[in-house]
């Protein structure tokens, strides 16, 4: 194996103890208190989880966590006027609408509530207008963890040919906007995409978010190209329960530079970025200098 691991599960306890370290001083030197409230509707397994582990990343960094748990049957005008208290409500600085919501309530409509100087998840049309656009906004935060994991192991990435495979609304997209953003010359694959192989071997940068197990393989991957792996998948293998990547891991990493594993890469980056997005949320709200490297 010759490809560097990015240690995503390292990278991402630094950036909570930097958050951590803010979160201190502004209580010391303002008295303020980051505040981050998220909502969850229903009982989807994998969300309660999701939500937990918020909870408790949120607690841990010294910030104030709110959590709202509501019945699957709530209906639009019950979540929406909760959305408007938490926007009215100062202790909060950045609000979390877990997804998916439950079929007959619109996600566009409820996210779009959220005052876009809370969202901290940055999928409000007004975020993803500034971002586009190149002003500063909330930014999704799990291309942001990667944009992270990208700067720190390249320093710069000016001139650099990045393909994000995939073009979701809160993966590939924004990715793919952050990239550009940082002067690569990118290239967004999808499903439609001819010679995918092709496009994926010119890349510096090659970021998969495909939700296919190991799609991506080694004879895909540039000799020393960064690959970040950004695809959870469960799957069974041997009679066990196993979780693995976009990427296939072991053929990937012997061509690669450096490699994300699953698990422990881009997954433990996206709480941590919640944790910076909201600190930064709450420096803005109160006019304050915004944390310096947790931030697009
Ligand atoms: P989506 O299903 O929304 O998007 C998948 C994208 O992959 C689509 O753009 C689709 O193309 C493209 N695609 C599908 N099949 C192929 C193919 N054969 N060749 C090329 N492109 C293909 O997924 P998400 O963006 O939400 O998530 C992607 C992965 O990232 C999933 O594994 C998910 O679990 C994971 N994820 C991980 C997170 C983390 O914290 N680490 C957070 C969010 C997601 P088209 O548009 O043409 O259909």
């Amino acid at each position: 194996m010759t490809a560097k691991v990015i240690d995503g599960k390292a990278f991402a306890a630094n950036v909570r103890a930097q958050v951590a370290d803010h979160v201190a001083r502004l209580k010391a030197d303002h008295g303020i208190t980051p505040g981050l409230a998220v909502v969850l509707v229903g009982e989807d397994p994998a969300s309660k989880v999701y939500v937990k582990n918020k909870h408790a990343s949120t607690i841990e960094v010294g910030m104030s966590s709110f959590e709202h748990r509501l019945p699957a049957e709530t209906g639009e005008a019950e979540l929406l006027a909760l959305i408007d208290k938490l926007n009215a409500d100062p202790a909060v600085h950045g609000i979390l609408v877990q997804l998916p919501l439950p079929g007959h309530l619109n996600s566009e409509l409820v996210i779009n509530r959220i005052d876009p100087a809370k969202d901290v998840d940055g999928f409000h049309i007004s975020n993803v207008g500034l971002l586009g656009t190149g002003q500063k906004s909330m930014v999704p935060c799990t291309p942001l963890g990667c944009l992270m994991m990208l700067r720190d192991h390249h320093g710069k990435l000016a001139g650099l040919n990045a393909v994000v495979v995939g073009r979701s609304n809160i993966v590939g997209k924004p990715m793919a906007q952050l990239l550009l953003g940082d002067s690569c010359t990118v290239t967004i694959a999808h499903s439609r995409t001819k010679d995918l192989a092709e496009v994926c071997k010119r890349a510096d940068i090659l970021v998969a978010a495909v939700g296919r197990p190991e799609m991506i393989t080694g004879d895909m991957v540039r000799p020393g190209a960064t690959v970040i792996d950004v695809g959870i998948n469960r799957i069974e293998r041997d009679g066990k329960a196993k979780l693995v990547g976009d990427v296939h891991y072991e053929s990937a990493a012997a061509v690669a530079g450096a490699i994300t594993p699953v698990p422990g890469g881009v997954g433990p980056m996206t709480i941590a970025c919640l944790l910076a997005n909201t600190l930064t949320a709450c420096c803005r709200a109160n006019g304050l200098a915004e944390p310096k490297g947790l931030t697009a």
